[in-house]
């Protein structure tokens, strides 16, 4: 046991903490660290930042890595493998997840928006296990995004996975690309909804907003 404590030692006497993740990666993950990476330096260097400043160092890898999680939803295989079970007790209520947060990029600016999700839908012939309407959200929240397309892509997805009566998908963010630069108004929220089915009913969209107002 004491042996791969041992090389642990050795290889952070001689590498940098981010030398030794990057040696840790497949060979194609770690070509496209260092290709982004690459790009991340020449822009850091066409804004006179100075690449020598010992926080500046390493930041061309720490980005490329971040975007590359960020951007995860993108990649094949990211696609939430959602299990759906059949409706054996007839549930034709409503069945709702509130207040889900998320954290996406703006398309537009690469800059962060982030707020919370309500997910509702009323089954038809299918049920989906709860943990994954978070899922399906961050799938879609992981990749460069607008608000109105994510809640788009949300109610879609439960739509032709569940075959439901009706779903209904409410998103309340903040887009530091208004608070921080141009109009600046910090802490406005935009509110997006999309519905599919049923929810185009009064009395059922009426039962959303009363369980979203309350505990
Ligand atoms: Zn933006």
């Amino acid at each position: 046991m004491t042996q791969p404590a041992d090389i642990a030692v050795l290889k952070t006497q001689s590498m940098t903490h981010q030398e030794e993740r990057l040696a840790a990666m497949e060979p194609e993950e770690r070509a496209k660290v260092q290709r982004i990476a690459g790009h991340v330096r020449a822009m850091l260097e066409e804004l006179d930042l100075d690449l020598q400043d010992p926080n500046l160092l390493e930041t061309d890898v720490r980005v490329a890595k971040m975007y590359m999680e960020m951007f995860h939803g993108l990649k094949e295989g990211a696609e939430p493998r959602v299990t759906c079970f059949p409706n054996e007790e007839n549930y034709t209520s409503m069945v709702m997840e509130k207040q889900i947060p998320f954290y996406s990029m703006c398309s537009h600016h690469l800059v962060p928006f982030y707020g919370h999700a309500h997910i509702a839908y009323v089954p038809g012939e299918r049920i989906l296990g709860l943990s994954k309407l978070p899922r399906i959200l961050e799938f879609y929240a992981k990749r460069p995004q607008l608000q109105e397309r994510l809640t788009e892509q949300v109610v879609k997805y439960l739509e032709e996975k569940l075959k439901p009566q009706g779903a209904m998908v409410v998103i309340e963010a903040r887009h530091l690309c208004v608070e921080m630069r141009g109009v600046k108004k910090p802490g406005a929220v935009t509110v997006t909804s999309a519905i599919r089915g049923i929810f185009h009913e009064r009395p059922i969209r009426e039962e959303f907003l009363d369980l979203l107002r309350h505990a």
